[in-house]
């Protein structure tokens, strides 16, 4: 079996290689550490300011607020809220039922009540229609999350929150870079969270996340909040967290910010040959309404036999991942949520499978994915 021993001597394609990422930019990042570890400032400094500063125009938003991770970016949002008399305690946030456990979690934790909905069938986001439906007496907000990296359908879901009066909060944490008519995630809610954990598309060395807005009123408040509360050193306008971006974080940050836009095009190209080069009965590839509009921080293919597939690549050296495997509601976390049906969620957690997406992954790396799936049988 010549064929199955030099298969064998080939490298396993990962699914992620975060080392590889920020391995390109390491004299950048390595100069931009050592900037900071001269400057004897480490908190709340020049990189921070010069960040937000920069990564809010890229955004195309007036204000961008580092903090500490991407589910404080999001708890910080429904608390500054909170804390401007616009949402109440025990109001309900629609949420995806099809979305990543931070989505619920940072709604929860601040006593306000999730209410997932169905996805759309073939962009796994929120559909406005069953985001009408659920809107009740006490919603306040819909939390639109761009999942695996493409955008949901913000214009509808803006119309639906202005006739209903409702706030619309972006989880954008998987979304950097997607767009939809040249305006990018992060600038169509009130107010937007991103994530800056190491996998997400533009990834810090360590955790961190901002909050980007337009509304003045809400961007004071978080920078309140982030910090203790304070605006002036001991002087606490409210009860805060700790949850900031630190200096070595956001000068890492600038670093990798330079190079996004050629990363989001790199994962495009790599999109665009697996959908190119993957044609098979019991896959479905995922489904783009416009090429701008994803930005592909995953490549997520539906197969009923979803195991099988993962089984199958794994023996030829390709690494998946399921995102996600249990839906939020029928978590240990959410006895309260056991009770929901939520059958088109419940399914796609079956069936879905993340294969490898990473802007260093090389055409033969990529090409290797596509032949595996080609050679997939279901097993009877
Ligand atoms: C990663 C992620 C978050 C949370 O970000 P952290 O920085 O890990 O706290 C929130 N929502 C979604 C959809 C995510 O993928």
């Amino acid at each position: 079996m010549a064929g199955a021993a030099s298969e064998a001597a080939l490298a396993d394609v990962p699914f992620l290689d975060v080392g590889a990422i920020n391995a390109r930019h390491a004299d950048e990042l390595k100069a931009a550490v050592a900037r900071v570890i001269d400057s004897g400032w480490y908190v709340m400094g020049a990189e921070l300011a010069a960040f937000e500063h920069e990564f809010a125009a890229w955004c195309g938003v007036p204000r961008a607020l580092g903090v500490g991770n991407g589910l404080d970016a999001l708890a910080l949002i429904l608390r500054g809220y909170l804390q401007l008399g616009a949402l109440r305690e025990g109001d309900e946030v629609i949420v995806p039922g099809n979305t990543f456990i931070a989505s619920f979690l940072a709604v929860s934790a601040n006593r306000l009540l999730p209410v997932p909905v169905e996805p759309d069938p073939s962009s796994f986001n929120l559909d406005p229609a069953c985001v009408e439906a659920a809107i009740g007496p006490r919603t306040r907000a819909i939390m639109a999350v761009h999942l695996y990296g493409q955008l949901a359908d913000m214009p509808a879901l803006a119309a639906l929150a202005a006739r209903h009066r409702l706030l619309l909060i972006e989880d954008a944490a998987q979304a950097h870079g997607a767009a939809c008519d040249g305006r990018r995630a992060g600038a169509f809610g009130d107010a937007a969270a991103f994530s800056f954990f190491p996998a997400k598309n533009l990834g810090a060395l360590g955790d961190g996340g901002a909050v980007v807005t337009a509304d003045a009123r809400l961007a004071r408040q978080v920078a309140a909040l982030r910090n203790y509360g304070s605006e002036v050193k001991y002087r606490h306008l409210c009860q805060g967290v700790n949850s900031r971006l630190d200096e070595i974080q956001a000068a890492m940050l600038r670093v990798k910010l330079r190079h996004l836009d050629e990363d989001v095009a790199r994962r495009r190209a790599v999109a665009r040959r697996y959908r190119d080069g993957i044609s098979h009965a019991q896959i479905r590839l995922p489904q783009v309404a416009h090429e701008e509009g994803h930005a592909w921080h995953l490549f997520v293919v539906r197969c009923a036999r979803r195991d099988a597939l993962q089984r199958h690549l794994l023996a030829h050296g390709i690494h998946s991942q399921v995102h996600y495997p249990v839906p939020p509601h029928r978590q240990p976390a959410y006895p309260e949520l056991h009770h929901l049906r939520l059958p088109l969620t419940e399914r796609l957690h079956d069936e879905v499978l993340s294969l490898p997406m990473d802007p260093t992954l090389g055409d033969d790396a990529v090409q290797r994915v596509i032949d595996a799936c080609q050679t997939f049988r279901c097993p009877p």
